[in-house]
């Protein structure tokens, strides 16, 4: 097929409080039984309020066999780890009816990666790549309580699997349903909210300056970029409106790169990621402070954020490393052949050279 023709989430809820809507929402999915399985950010495991004052915990409606799962997500999402979780819920229920996952983009990913791999054989390393699942998962929602990564809305899950770091993209990794309640991302700490919020700032960095761009991906990508300058670069103070506009800014920012592709932060920053286990979010912001020959314009303004809001970017993260690291982190980053040629064209071997990316990873 020439254009592509994507499977989006079926349902969206979006306001302040909608996530009081959850047991509602969930009714008509319920089978039988079978329970519904809460897969949630191990950050809310102690009681942590949301909004409203009361923990997010004791806002989940829990109905007969229906579980609470804390996800451990010190670490980002690994095939090992989506495949125990699914195991140990065939084990202990045969089949569920959903599995709900509340948290930031680590959480989302690995609620995909489970609804899938409940119907799915073999282990999600099997699927990483494109479209390689073959049957639907079951019925999985998302509700995010960080924004930034557009998790909520792709047709991926980012899995650190034996040999690579790739998602499981296909038509049924979309959630079925999404609530975005900008309440439950109050109390989200400083850096961590900006390093999230940033990934969307370079969703449409990449997505814009790209030579994928079409007008769908435009779009969306100038809306995100408004709310991101909204945010980090109009605001003096964090505010509840803050927490709203974010989040709209990472479901645009999501559905422009849906069309487009990312670019040299993101293929740069999936070597961090590899070899150091550098995070998302802050292994793109370390990546995008050094990026002003390729992003003039972006890296200019991204660098007077950090600096408006007073956040520390590492450097000096890759002194030190063998001749042999650097190659790993070298193979990983080329291999993200899209990322490259979305960022700087066709001709992108010639362009970004072994030497050239070397030389790049020595300044980080
Ligand atoms: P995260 O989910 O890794 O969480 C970062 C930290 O914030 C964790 O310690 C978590 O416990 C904590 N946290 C979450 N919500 C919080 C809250 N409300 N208050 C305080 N702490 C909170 O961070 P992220 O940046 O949202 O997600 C990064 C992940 O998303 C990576 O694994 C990346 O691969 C993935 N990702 C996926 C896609 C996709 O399309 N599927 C796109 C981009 C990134
Ligand atoms: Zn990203």
């Amino acid at each position: 097929m020439k254009f592509r023709n994507f499977k989006m989430v079926s349902f969206v809820v979006y306001g302040r409080g909608s996530f009081n809507q959850l047991d509602e929402i969930l009714a008509p999915h319920r089978k039988g039984d079978a329970p519904m399985i809460f897969l949630v950010d191990h950050f809310f495991e102690n009681g942590a309020p949301t909004g409203d004052g009361k923990s997010l915990i004791s806002r989940i409606p829990l109905r007969g066999k229906d579980k609470i799962i804390f996800a451990d997500v010190t670490y980002e999402p690994k095939t090992t780890q989506v495949d125990k979780l699914a195991k140990q819920l065939k084990d202990e229920f045969g089949t569920v009816s959903g599995v709900i996952g509340i948290g930031g983009g680590s959480t989302l990913d690995l609620a995909k990666a489970v609804s899938l791999m409940m119907n799915n054989p073999g282990s999600s390393a099997d699927y990483q790549g494109w479209d390689l699942v073959k049957v639907p998962g079951v019925y999985k929602a998302g509700i995010p309580t960080l924004s930034g990564t557009g998790a909520e809305v792709s047709r991926t899950t980012v899995l650190t699997g034996p040999t690579r770091k790739l998602g499981m993209n296909s038509d049924f990794t979309p959630f079925d349903q999404i609530v975005l309640d900008p309440e439950l991302t109050a109390n989200a700490p400083v850096n961590q909210r900006f390093y999230t919020g940033m990934d969307c700032y370079i969703h449409c960095i990449e997505s814009l300056e790209g030579t994928y761009l079409n007008e769908f991906s435009k779009s969306y990508g100038e809306k995100a970029l408004e709310l991101c300058r909204e945010v980090f670069v109009n605001k003096d103070k964090w505010d509840a409106e803050c927490d709203d506009k974010l989040m709209m800014a990472s479901y645009a920012g999501g559905m422009s790169i849906a069309y487009s592709q990312v670019g040299v932060a993101h293929a740069v920053s999936y070597g961090l990621s590899y070899l150091l286990g550098t995070k998302h979010g802050i292994g793109n912001c370390i990546v995008m402070n050094h990026l002003e020959p390729y992003y003039p314009e972006g890296v200019k303004e991204f660098k007077k954020m950090v600096e408006k809001n007073n956040i520390d970017i590492p450097v000096g993260i890759c002194k030190g490393l063998t001749d042999e690291q650097f190659d790993t982190m070298i193979n990983v980053s080329l291999g993200m052949k899209p990322l490259w040629e979305n960022a700087l064209g066709k001709d992108w071997e010639k362009i970004m050279t072994r030497e050239k990316l070397r030389a790049l990873y020595e300044k980080l």
